[in-house]
């Protein structure tokens, strides 16, 4: 090589041993995220996630015990100036606008918002009640709707985009034995937010889906009812149940809240910048599976 191209790329590859060695910057510094059930399994694992990334957190979640919990062992690992809390219902119209108005005191705007907070709740269709249906209705559908409408708000307001990420399931797209409360609650998550998503687009809000199949650890929906309602369904324990759904997935593989908190990662983060209206199912291939 001529004298000067051979200092040219020594140059270069010094260059690059730097680069290599500095930090990367984080992909969502500055970012405001609210977590709905940021004190359950999935919403814990999301919420560390987007802080990892730089993003300062609100959890919020009905129950206070649980919330406290949850952020003391987030601002642990983060920081306490990055992890908050907002107690909420998201039934409750009121706290819902309410929460909305103390996180925009506290940080002054919002970027992310990823609805997740839920219960899992069913019957055969003979035994569901009215109130169990209402139930499951009210929290998942009217729930996302109050979290997602509230939002738009507030992000429409700041016309700076931003990303809405709701927390549907598997069980939204297929069906499910003794779960039509909840599948249907599920599905008009994920109608509602393909509707959301066209109408943020002018904005630049986008609104996306991540469908996890079962997530047995981490998960308190699956030490309750919804545990007894399963195990009586399919006559096994909960270790019968995570080896049945990880032998009819494609990979054989279980789903943890993390790998759930990865695909919402990437719906919150500027990778997924011409996504919207879109769906990852986070179910190791159980949905395209025909393996019952
Ligand atoms: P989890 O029970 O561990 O967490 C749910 C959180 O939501 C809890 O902290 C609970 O207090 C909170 N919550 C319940 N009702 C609320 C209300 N009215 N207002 C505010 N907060 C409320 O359950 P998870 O497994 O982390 O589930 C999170 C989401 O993922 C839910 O929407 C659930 O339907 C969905 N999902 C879970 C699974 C699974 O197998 N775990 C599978 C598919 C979808």
């Amino acid at each position: 090589l001529p004298e000067q191209e051979a200092f040219d790329i020594e140059y270069w590859l010094l260059e690059e041993a730097k680069l290599q060695r500095m930090p990367k910057p984080k992909s969502l510094a500055g970012r405001i995220a609210v977590v709905t059930g940021g004190a359950g399994g999935i919403g814990s694992a999301t919420a560390a996630r987007l802080l990892s990334e730089g993003a300062c957190v609100v959890l919020a979640d009905i129950d206070e015990t649980a919330l406290a919990s949850a952020a003391d062992n987030l601002a642990g690992r983060h920081g306490k100036d990055v992890v908050r809390t907002v107690q909420m219902n998201v039934t409750d119209e009121a706290a819902v606008i309410d929460a909305y108005a103390e996180i925009a005191v506290e940080f002054g705007g919002i970027d992310i918002v990823v609805s997740n907070a839920g219960i899992a709740s069913s019957a055969p269709v003979e035994e569901t009640s009215l109130e169990l249906w209402n139930r499951n209705l009210a929290i998942l559908s009217t729930g996302y709707f109050l979290v997602a409408r509230e939002a738009f708000k507030v992000l429409r307001q700041q016309a700076i985009g931003g990303s809405v990420i709701f927390i549907a399931s598997k069980n939204g797209l297929a069906a499910s034995p003794n779960a039509s409360a909840y599948c249907t609650a599920k599905a008009s998550e994920i109608h509602l937010a393909r509707c959301l998503a066209l109408e943020g687009a002018d904005a630049g809000i986008r609104v996306n889906v991540v469908n996890p199949d079962a997530v047995l650890r981490g998960s308190k929906i699956w030490s309750g009812e919804w545990l007894d309602q399963r195990a009586s369904t399919y006559k096994t324990d909960k270790e019968g149940l995570e080896e049945m759904y990880r032998q009819r997935s494609m990979l054989k593989r279980s789903v943890l809240p993390e790998d759930v908190a990865e695909a919402t990662y990437f719906f919150a983060s500027e990778a997924s910048s011409k996504s919207t209206g879109n769906i990852i199912n986070v179910d190791a291939g159980n949905v395209q599976a025909f393996t019952r």
